[in-house]
């Protein structure tokens, strides 16, 4: 799973460079820095890479779903859709910016369902996040189509999924923009960090000044630039330390892929033997970055009684309807609307009247496959010695089902 597990010399080489000059502020310090620019590096590899025209830096997943959303000009009154199975920052940022989080049912492809996500536009939905979850593919272009049909912009959370793709084309590409992490359990990480990739100039642009306090980079392309500015910003700047790291990380990102493939191939033939075990469904199986192996069993008894036994084997799945962060039902702060501000937003309007109340039972769909889902990290570097005792495991929860 992680990109910390191939930490090496590579990016400490990378490290090195910034230390060298001492500039670790990405805009400015000219003369100083001997032409050392990593975060900006780091961005143009990035875009290169996923095939698209531009990438912003940031500083971790969850500002670059903010900064994305500002750039779309989303802010209180909107209503945004994400999925009910994804990480809590998803939500997070969508009531950071003043809208409103509405939750889709996810289907077999653990993540969002196109059938459900018809059903919650409204005319106040501003934008759609569907996330690429367990480092596979939600059903994206279906989803960019309804975007499309009703005018909404489709933000990808592609988080977990860097490097994925669908018939060669990168996740995070087929939407208005997409964000990653680089968090430290990230495939590919930076220790903290984040970043949005678009083919729209003008949409990075504002992200570009957004993220360094309204900074008019206009007159500079690519630098920081001038004095000027034409809105309200933030900062949530990467440094050059991640951006340094990220250039050795990236190079590496293929590869760490290709060994999860090999190690995932090995627990899905040991889990087939498991009588009416289905796999969850990848829309195209040769882009799934195989950061996790996940699969689904028919009745949610025979998910326990499969899990025992791996437990007792000392190798227990993750059942994520019991995860309290990533799943719908768990999320106990967003039904009692839990705040730290005195007024209540932003569950609250001003006055105290509150805008949106959450029911727990809203996803049956999704509860009724979770609870019936199991689901393995895979590494990058799995011993011989561990595959087996998974193998064996996973070989002998088949006979006893
Ligand atoms: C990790 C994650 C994020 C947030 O990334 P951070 O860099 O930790 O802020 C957002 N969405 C999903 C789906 C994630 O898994």
């Amino acid at each position: 799973m992680p990109g910390f597990e191939v930490f090496g010399d590579e990016e400490k080489k990378e490290i090195m460079d910034v230390l060298d000059t001492g500039i670790l502020f990405r805009y400015e310090f000219g003369e100083q820095r001997k032409d050392v620019y990593k975060v900006l590096e780091f961005e143009k590899k990035f875009a290169d890479y996923c095939g698209t025209g531009f990438a912003q830096a940031v500083t971790s997943g969850t500002a670059a779903l903010k900064v994305a959303m500002a750039a779309l000009g989303v802010g209180p009154g909107d209503e945004v859709i994400t999925q009910g199975f994804t990480f809590v920052a998803t939500w997070e940022a969508i009531l950071d910016i003043g809208a409103v989080p509405v939750f889709t049912e996810v289907d077999e492809t653990l993540n969002m369902d196109p059938a459900d996500l018809e059903k919650k536009i409204t005319d106040k939905t501003r934008c759609i996040i569907p996330v690429h979850m367990l480092g596979a593919q939600a059903r994206i272009t279906e989803i960019v189509e309804i975007g499309n049909r009703h005018n909404i912009a489709v933000l990808e959370d592609t988080a977990q999924a860097a490097g994925g793709r669908i018939n060669g084309q990168h996740l995070g590409t087929f939407g208005n923009c997409g964000t990653f992490s680089f968090d430290s359990v990230k495939t590919m990480t930076t220790g903290e960090g984040g970043m949005i990739i678009t083919a729209d100039e003008a949409l990075w642009r504002n992200m570009s000044e957004y993220q360094d306090h309204g900074h008019d980079h206009a007159v500079n392309p690519g630098g920081r630039g001038g004095e000027g500015r034409s809105f309200v910003g933030f900062n949530f700047r990467m440094m050059e330390l991640q951006g340094a790291i990220g250039i050795a990380q990236l190079a590496k990102l293929d590869a760490m892929i290709r060994s999860q493939k090999d190690h995932k191939n090995r627990l899905r033939n040991a889990a087939s033997a498991i009588p009416g075990v289905k796999f969850r469904t990848l829309v195209d199986e040769a882009g799934d970055t195989a950061t996790f192996f996940a699969f689904i069993l028919e009745t949610s008894e025979q998910c326990s009684r499969v899990n025992e036994v791996l437990q007792a084997e000392g190798v227990g799945a993750i059942n994520f309807s019991e995860n309290t962060w990533h799943f719908y039902p768990k999320w106990e702060h967003l039904f009692h609307g839990s705040t730290l501000a005195a007024g209540g937003w932003p569950f609250a309007e001003p006055g105290g009247k509150r805008r949106v109340v959450y029911d727990p039972e809203a996803l049956p769909q999704s509860a009724d496959i979770m609870s019936r889902t199991l689901v393995y990290p895979v590494s990058i570097k799995m011993s011989e010695e561990q595959l087996e005792k998974m193998c064996a495991a996973l070989e002998k929860a088949a006979e006893a089902i």
